[in-house]
């Protein structure tokens, strides 16, 4: 056996398997909200000094909510990014501290990341996140360390607007028919992580443009993780 096929084994271990199982089975995950009438817009991977201004305009003009998962780094780089969202009303959830996979993270390094991450968007903003969405929706066998802290959200509809080649028409199809009662829609603000197109975000701004301009759009509540989450008083949240 060589390294790297050992290698390869102790990350299916590590990383492979417990995501696939906790995702099949939605253990300690959420998919989708609570609330009737409502939609959770959120997007992964920035702040982008270019992309989310632009991102945070078009959701004031249409008075949409919406809840970032950031990238801590990136976080403590544009600290005037992470205010404007908080003062605009939005939600800040965590995306790692640098936007690595939980399959080549120690649990160790993991908590410590979040616990940065954390702490930058505290002093910014005041208020200390809640919610953890992990890159690429990538879990270890250690998840549960997280989850003891942090509720973990994952999405009803993933769109692949990271890549250009969908294209903003083809985007605004999909977003058109993911705009299901108590969905939760993951799109990304930042076209510099590993896999993505540099000028992805620019389409799926355009997109979400047409989107909000449609009269379906315009009846539905458009609310954060938390307004989506918190309405479950006495009901038991389900992984769905
Ligand atoms: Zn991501």
């Amino acid at each position: 056996m060589t390294a790297a096929f050992i290698l390869l084994c102790l990350i299916i271990i590590y990383g492979v398997i417990p995501t696939i199982l906790i995702r099949q089975m939605g253990l300690g995950i959420y998919k989708k909200g609570l609330k009737e009438g409502a939609i959770a817009l959120t997007f992964d991977d920035g702040p982008d000094p270019y992309y989310t201004p632009q991102l945070l305009d078009l959701l004031k003009k249409h008075g949409v909510k919406a809840t970032f998962f950031v990238v801590g780094k990136k976080a403590k780089q544009h600290p005037e990014i992470i205010r404007r969202m908080h003062e605009e009303g939005h939600e800040i959830g965590l995306h790692n501290y640098r936007h690595v996979s939980n399959w080549f993270v120690l649990p160790l390094f993991l908590q410590q990341g979040l616990h940065k991450s954390a702490r930058i968007i505290e002093e910014i903003t005041g208020q200390r996140p809640i919610y953890y969405r992990p890159p690429w929706g990538h879990f270890n066998i250690f998840t549960w360390l997280v989850q003891a802290k942090y509720k973990t959200i994952m999405w009803t509809h993933i769109l692949g607007d990271w890549k250009e080649r969908v294209g903003v028409h083809g985007l605004f199809q999909r977003l058109k028919n993911s705009l299901t009662d108590r969905a939760i829609i993951v799109l990304h603000d930042s076209g510099e992580t590993f896999g993505a197109d540099e000028k992805a975000p620019g389409n799926m701004i355009s997109a979400l443009e047409l989107l909000l301009e449609e009269e379906k759009a315009q009846k539905m509540e458009w609310v954060t993780i938390s307004d989506m989450m918190n309405v479950q008083t006495n009901k038991q949240i389900s992984s769905m």
